[in-house]
């Protein structure tokens, strides 16, 4: 299993970088997770649009989806638009974005799959268990396997027991991190710290802990260092262009 950050910027894009978006490839099969605010031309520089097989989004907040929009388009203007594109979401979670155009135009683009938050579903060579985490919104993390190899991402989330169980034992844990170690009170309940994260990783036991959704701005050595005061394990920060070999 490959993975490759497209962007790791929690709620707006940061100068050359981009939000959330995450290119998981396995057997040849390329899913994209999460096309956050800039991740299409990102993507572009590795793959044609039509390339990608499958798009699953955590939940419709637009640092996570907002690029769908781009990526139809691509596929759906040319002259000769590839097969419809299967997009798993929660349901609703896409009605904002799949209505920036005029109604109709992308319709032959994308085959939307809703799935409910605990469902497992198979996505190309991809085993998928979803779990609802607590967000703003419905949000949907995810443990994904494939080839014995497990990546688990959170999605923005809040601290939950449900973390711990999608993490538990798998090779990489993609954790959102919008802050370093305190969480803002209006916000405790729905996003986390990096600390949070490294502590969380610890009690799930996972090979390695990636940082992602950290806040333009943030101190990304000082984001490592608190979750690294929780977790013994590999700590990295998500930043545009990183790849990760999880065989
Ligand atoms: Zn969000």
């Amino acid at each position: 299993m490959l993975l490759t950050i497209l962007g790791g910027c929690g709620a707006w894009p940061a100068a050359g970088q981009a939000c959330s978006g995450y290119l998981v490839e396995h057997d040849g099969f390329r899913l994209l997770v999460d096309p956050g605010y800039a991740t299409v031309p990102r993507l572009l520089e590795r793959i044609t649009a039509d390339q990608v097989d499958a798009v699953f989004i955590s939940h419709g907040h637009p640092d996570h989806c907002a690029d769908l929009n781009p990526l139809l388009r691509a596929r759906a203007l040319r002259d000769d638009p590839p097969a419809p594109l299967p997009v798993y979401s929660l349901p609703s979670a896409l009605d904002a974005v799949l209505a920036l155009d005029r109604p109709g135009m992308l319709t032959d683009a994308y085959v939307l799959h809703e799935f409910n938050a605990g469902d497992q579903i198979a996505i190309g060579p991809f085993r998928a268990q979803t779990r609802l985490l607590p967000h703003s919104v419905p949000n949907a993390g995810i443990r994904l396997t494939a080839g014995e190899r497990v990546l688990t991402y959170t999605g923005d989330t809040g601290p939950s027991p449900d973390v711990v169980d999608l993490a538990r034992d798998a090779d990489l844990l993609l954790a959102e991190a919008t802050f370093v170690d305190q969480v803002p009170q209006g916000s405790r309940r729905h996003l986390s710290s990096a600390r949070q994260a490294g502590r969380q990783a610890k009690e799930a036991d996972t090979r390695r802990l990636l940082l992602t959704h950290l806040q333009p701005g943030t101190d990304a050595t000082a984001a490592r260092a608190a979750a690294g005061a929780e977790y013994d394990g590999e700590i990295g920060i998500a930043t545009s262009g990183l790849t990760i070999d999880l065989s």
